[in-house]
């Protein structure tokens, strides 16, 4: 899987993604990663990108031409017009459902905005999605496009060395994952819970799922309500008073 990120800060995409698994997955040549200066398609001879906002205000506008041309340039080597977002806290919140739909695309460009944000007409032209990570306001779109590739990367096949970690997390079946436990058995005067020392498979399984949905009425009780969960378990973990 292909990720392009037009960006006027390329390192900060560079150095964040060579790391880790994504660096490791980009190694094997599982998913790669590019970051395009849009300040080299600037046809402004100080090489300027932005320009104060018409109507006033505060702050400067990111300019539509340099994107623009970034972006037909990237088009154009890739042979088609990929699914195109911009990272916006104006948009649907980003969920890992949406990660999971996206990892199935060959390629994905992100436009990263700064500033104010960047001249409407431009977005009009080459934008498929509109994506935020979040309800708050960050400065510029590379964090937000960083969490994004990190999310679907991880579910692009061969990324995770255990196919299972990727489906058995949290938000599967609109559920968090039960809590974790390693050695030693006894750390500062806390004892790992016995039934995960049983060697009793079912056992364990009934616990997580009990600590599964105990967590999630606990910190998420709207995703509790949409939870995949048995009539006998909606009564007994009082779903229907939430
Ligand atoms: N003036 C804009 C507004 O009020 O909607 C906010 C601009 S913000 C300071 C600069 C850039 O950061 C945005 O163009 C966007 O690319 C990025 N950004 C900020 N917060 C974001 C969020 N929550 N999710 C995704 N992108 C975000």
């Amino acid at each position: 899987m292909n990720f392009y990120v037009l960006t006027l800060f390329p390192e900060m995409v560079q150095n964040c993604l060579g790391t880790s698994i994504i660096g490791k997955a980009a190694e094997k040549g599982l998913l790669a990663i590019e970051a395009v200066n849009i300040r080299d398609y600037t046809q402004d001879r100080h090489l300027k990108v932005d320009d104060y906002p018409y109507g006033g205000g505060a702050g400067m506008v990111m300019q539509a031409q340099p994107i623009y041309d970034a972006y037909l340039a990237l088009v154009k080597r890739i042979g088609y017009r990929p699914r195109t977002i911009y990272l916006t806290p104006q948009g649907p919140t980003f969920t890992q459902s949406a990660a999971k739909a996206l990892a199935q695309e060959k390629d994905l460009i992100f436009l990263c905005g700064h500033y104010e944000g960047v001249d409407e007409r431009v977005l009009e032209e080459i934008i498929t999605d509109y994506i935020s990570i979040g309800d708050y306001v960050l400065t510029g779109g590379e964090l937000p496009a960083m969490v994004m590739i990190d999310a679907i990367s991880r579910m692009v096949p061969g990324v995770l060395t255990n196919e299972e970690s990727g489906s058995l997390e949290s938000f599967e079946g609109n559920l968090l994952e039960y809590p974790q436990y390693s050695r030693p058995a006894e750390w500062n005067g806390k004892k790992v819970p016995e039934v995960l020392m049983s060697g009793d498979h079912q056992k364990i399984e009934s616990w997580r799922r009990e600590q599964s949905i105990l967590r999630t009425r606990r910190y998420r009780p709207d995703l509790l309500k949409q939870a995949e969960l048995t009539i006998k378990e909606k009564a007994q973990y009082g779903v229907y008073e939430l």
